[in-house]
């Protein structure tokens, strides 16, 4: 696994070269934001230890496989971590793979395991958890959230954004590994989160798949418009 550090708080995971999860440095220790595939756990803590600090908490962009994958492992080995979700895909990872009659009716794509661990809570987009508020970035899947670090600006943006040979949407990206486009539920709602996002003018753009970009604001936008 490797580490790459960008700015004061934030620390890049990357396995594969292209599945990534995030060490974001709080106060009181480490909020990991996903948790890549299965069996990856024990290299995030390593990490983790290696960086300084223990994992305080869990919190997940979006219920894929990609970044829910060690959260068991990890909920299994780190006594009283929290474990936290967005209210919608929280279904999601207990199995639950239906779609609400509101919900724009396309395919649950990508792979949604069921979890054996149960977040110990859910949130809602505008609620703060240490420095990272929560931001709606739903189309990927129904219930994506992205992070904004209110120190810095930095957006982990889970896959509304990838950054593997450039910035694209998950409206429309490469049709490669690891198929974030493929996976994507609803395209439509996936390029509004996309806009939007890029409208929040973030100093730094982090997600789950692809390198750290800094000063992604023109390259979001160009992102956009190719998807428009
Ligand atoms: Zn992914």
């Amino acid at each position: 696994m490797q580490a790459t550090t960008h700015g004061e708080h934030l620390v890049k995971l990357t396995r594969l070269r292209a599945v990534n999860a995030y060490l974001v440095r709080e106060e009181d220790g480490f909020t990991l934001v996903d948790t890549m595939i299965a069996r990856s756990g024990k290299d995030i803590l390593a990490a983790a230890q290696q960086h300084g600090a223990e994992i305080k908490r869990i919190m997940l962009t979006h219920a894929h496989s990609d970044h829910v994958g060690s959260v068991d492992e990890l909920a299994q080995s780190i006594p009283g971590v929290e474990v936290l979700i967005s209210t919608r895909d929280a279904r999601f990872i207990r199995g639950d793979k239906s779609l609400d009659p509101a919900e724009r009716q396309g395919k649950a794509r990508g792979g949604y395991p069921k979890l054996k661990t149960a977040p110990t809570r859910t949130f809602e987009p505008g609620e703060r958890i240490g420095s990272l508020e929560v931001i709606a970035a739903p189309g990927h899947t129904p219930g994506q959230v992205a992070f904004l670090d209110t120190r810095d600006h930095t957006l982990i943006a889970g896959d509304a954004y990838t950054t593997i040979g450039g910035v694209h949407t998950s409206a429309k990206g490469p049709l490669q590994f690891p198929f974030a486009a493929i996976a994507t539920w609803h395209k439509p709602t996936a390029l509004q989160t996309a806009r939007e996002l890029r409208g929040l003018n973030p100093s730094r753009l982090a997600v789950g798949h692809g390198p750290v970009v800094e000063n992604p604001g023109d390259a979001m936008e160009a992102a956009t418009l190719k998807a428009s």
